[in-house]
């Protein structure tokens, strides 16, 4: 069975607008939270993103630091882009 992450929140966790840093508190359906950094210089683009240790991952079971969620990087992008969760995020 493949997983596949379903974002239900977005939001900001913290931003550097002049170096164009933020990072974001990710929430998925089923209760994972990933911390992800954004660059938004020249377009919004995530350089980075793991797992907040908070549940156990959903993908290997692990509780302790993994990287699968780093494989998922282009599907959660592009719910993220979909459903404008940054400016949904931004807008708080
Ligand atoms: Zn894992």
């Amino acid at each position: 069975m493949s997983y596949r992450p379903i974002i239900t929140n977005v939001r900001e966790a913290s931003s550097n607008e002049k170096s164009g840093l933020y990072e974001f508190i990710i929430n998925l359906a089923d209760g994972t939270e990933c911390r992800a950094f954004y660059n938004r210089f020249q377009e919004w683009k995530m350089t980075n993103i793991s797992r907040l240790q908070k549940t156990p991952c959903p993908v290997c079971r692990k509780d302790f630091i993994c990287k699968c969620m780093e494989s998922f990087t282009g599907e959660l992008e592009q719910q993220i882009v979909e459903n404008q969760w940054i400016d949904k995020a931004l807008a708080h």
